[in-house]
């Protein structure tokens, strides 16, 4: 701890946004990093507590608490107090494979877990990690370090989102022979085609792609393993597979009017925004627009804040989004005390700009979608919402959202974005290298293990936990290719 009183001197300072009236002309990244000096201060903050919570990464009350990755946080924090930015890049990347997505697309659980903010403000973990990983780009350090020897072992990953790119660069590193395999056109997985541009801009994947191909990694695209490329010709060509796949089955929404025109699932509409945004600046039309349209997003979560904030820049006439538990507290309650991640109300960033375009908040809680109404030709028109109350249901005695009678309504919907979770992975390629689902439909693994119940093959990201977090993906990533190392060599030295 290099500055004892920091956090009695310094006030919490994060980045700048530019604001939602301005920053939704444009689909670029809107946080304006705090200057050398100003960060250096926010890493002074750090009390490098005898017991850090920050880096723990424990599951209380549900959720995580403190960093699932537990990166050395207090020990980076001082690096950054002190200017020793190349040492604070080490120490970041012994423990994170990619800070440069997490310190852009984390809720960063760590900062909800810092003692600071036990009665105060949390020190600014978040960016203090943007920092260390944009200077070291900058700065030219954070560049191929291929491995000096090679082990002759060969590793298949299918799926190149932040689990499987998590494990390719582990065994790399350890001199493995690595291929990844993706069915998209592009690397990735949902930090390509999910999670928007303006909160992840896509030249951030395709850099430490780059490095990671000059490190030895190789990549094939528009290869669906299952489909049009082989399971059996994998395992025969190589000695272990991990499958990182995530967990794309979308939750329907089963209800009249469902086969409606105009109805998607939230994946689709915000692949094709970024995928027509990669492809042509937007001028091929191939996007599904909300340009002029009455939006309505199912889904109070992330991902319908994120359809939000896609559909304003797109240029909607209006957008509601549904969600159907009541709305959260403003502050913690007795029940979910600190280090608990905090249940309270957020207001992200396609809801403020909402907000700032509509003037209200554009989420309406307690409420559901009952029926879609179409036109003669079969397109979504209107939906019918209804109110939802909270009661115990008689047979199974747990709290359910029922419908209340008499509450129904109809609103105006002309695009309606299907954001309700996930439910497990997709089974074809699962079947296709003979592996188990589990009850949740994700690949069923041997207890503590990634190992599947297939022969040399290991599943792990979102594919085996169900639909999760970056930060957990490339956890799971890491500790796969652990094992995955540890089966070919008899021993590993992975972190
Ligand atoms: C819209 C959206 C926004 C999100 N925003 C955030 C956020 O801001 N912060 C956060 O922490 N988390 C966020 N998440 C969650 C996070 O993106 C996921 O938890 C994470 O990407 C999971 O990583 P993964 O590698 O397990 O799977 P994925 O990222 O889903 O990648 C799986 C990859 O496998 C490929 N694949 C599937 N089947 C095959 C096959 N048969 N052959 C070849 N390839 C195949 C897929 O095409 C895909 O590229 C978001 C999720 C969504 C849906
Ligand atoms: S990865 Fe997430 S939880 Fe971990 S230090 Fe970074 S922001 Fe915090």
């Amino acid at each position: 701890m290099g500055k004892i009183t920091g956090f009695l001197e310094y006030e919490r300072e994060t980045s700048k946004e530019v604001s939602p009236r301005e920053r939704i002309k444009n689909w670029k990244e809107f946080h304006l990093p705090l200057s050398e000096t100003e960060q250096r201060k926010q890493g002074a903050r750090c009390m490098d507590c005898g017991v850090p919570f920050c880096q723990s990464g424990m599951m209380m009350g549900g959720m995580v608490s403190g960093c699932p990755l537990n990166n050395l946080i207090p020990e980076w924090n001082d690096l950054v107090y002190t200017g020793n930015w190349q040492q604070a890049f080490r120490r970041l990347k012994k423990t994170n494979s990619f800070p440069e997505f997490t310190s852009r697309v984390c809720p960063a659980p760590c900062e909800a877990a810092c003692t600071c903010g036990l009665n105060g403000s949390p020190v600014s973990v978040k960016e203090n990690e943007h920092a260390i990983i944009e200077k070291a780009y900058k700065e030219g350090y954070a560049k191929a370090n291929p491995p000096a020897v090679r082990t002759g072992k060969k590793v298949a990953v299918i799926g190149s989102g932040p689990a499987g790119l998590a494990a390719a660069d582990q065994l790399n590193k350890r001199g493995h022979l690595v291929t990844v395999f993706e069915r998209s056109d592009r690397i990735g997985g949902l930090l390509m085609y999910g999670i928007p541009n303006m909160k992840l801009e896509k030249w951030v994947i395709d850099r430490k792609v780059e490095i990671m191909k000059e490190e030895g990694v190789s990549f094939v695209t528009n290869a669906d393993v299952g489909r049009n490329c082989k399971a059996s010709r994998i395992l025969r060509d190589f000695d272990r597979v991990i499958l990182a796949c995530g967990a794309s089955n979308p939750r329907n929404i089963d209800v009249p009017g469902r086969d409606a025109a105009g109805i998607y699932f939230a994946v689709d509409f915000l692949k094709s925004a970024t995928k027509s945004l990669l492809d042509s600046n937007l001028e091929d039309g191939a996007c599904i627009s909300a340009r002029d349209k009455h939006v309505i997003v199912i889904g109070g979560g992330d991902t319908g804040n994120d359809c939000v904030g896609t559909s304003i820049r797109q240029g909607c006439a209006s957008v509601l989004q549904l969600e159907m538990m009541p709305k959260p507290p403003a502050e913690r309650t007795g029940d979910n005390t600190w280090p608990e991640w905090p249940k309270v109300l957020k207001t992200d960033y396609g809801q403020q700009e909402a907000i700032a375009v509509f003037g209200s908040d554009p989420r309406v809680y307690q409420t559901t979608v009952k029926e879609f109404i179409k036109d003669s030709e079969g397109n979504v028109t209107k939906a019918v919402l209804v109110n939802l109350a909270s009661r115990k249901d008689p047979e199974s005695g747990r709290t359910v959202m029922a419908p209340v009678e008499g509450s129904e309504r109809e609103v105006q919907a002309d695009l309606v974005l299907i954001a309700a979770g996930f439910v497990g992975c997709q089974e074809y390629v699962a079947e296709a290298f003979g592996v188990e689902l589990g009850s949740r439909l994700t690949a069923a693994t041997q207890a503590d293990s990634y190992k599947t119940s297939a022969d040399r093959v290991f599943a792990a990201g979102d594919m085996r936990r169900g639909q999760s977090l970056v930060v957990w993906a490339i956890r799971e990533g890491r500790e796969a290719a652990r094992e995955v190392d540890k089966d070919l060599m008899g021993y590993t030295n992975l972190f």
